[in-house]
């Protein structure tokens, strides 16, 4: 897992945006308690809160927070269906991370209750990143009252 080497929020009508550096190719970064921040920050108690992360080979899911070979197995698995392959035409040579990020996804809506993300008792939010290192965004809206 990687720790936060870059770190910034600008707020604007309860989105937040954050910037976080990814430290290799493939990576999980559990942002569960910064997006709580977020949720926290904004002021509401009763309403949604959407993640979105604004890059073609980075995504954000919800999954196990407590085995790290959870997220270690779903990366197995998405190498298993989208490997690199020298058949993929994209000039840019990371087709395999536009795939996995299809797959997926851009973005997330959770419940916001008692001014809190409503979360399993396993489940954390993960920012994934399949073309590390690079310095990503996530923005977090939380809309509601
Ligand atoms: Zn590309």
């Amino acid at each position: 897992m990687t720790t936060l080497s870059e770190f910034s929020v600008s707020t604007c009508s309860g989105t937040a945006k954050k910037i976080y550096s990814a430290g290799g190719k493939t990576d999980w970064i559990n942002i569960t308690g910064e997006v709580q921040k977020a949720v926290a920050s904004s002021g509401v108690r009763e309403g949604v809160c959407v993640v979105f992360v604004p890059h073609t080979t980075a995504a954000v899911t919800v999954n196990e927070n407590a085995d790290p070979n959870v997220p270690r197995d779903i990366n197995f698995a998405l190498n298993m269906v989208s490997p690199e392959r020298i058949e993929f035409a994209h000039s840019e040579g990371n087709s395999a991370a536009h795939v996995k990020t299809t797959l997926v996804g851009p973005s997330i809506t959770l419940i916001v209750t008692g001014g809190k993300l409503l979360l399993g008792t396993w489940q954390g939010i993960w920012f994934n990143e399949y073309d590390g290192p690079r310095t990503r965004k996530v923005y977090v809206r939380v809309l509601g009252e």
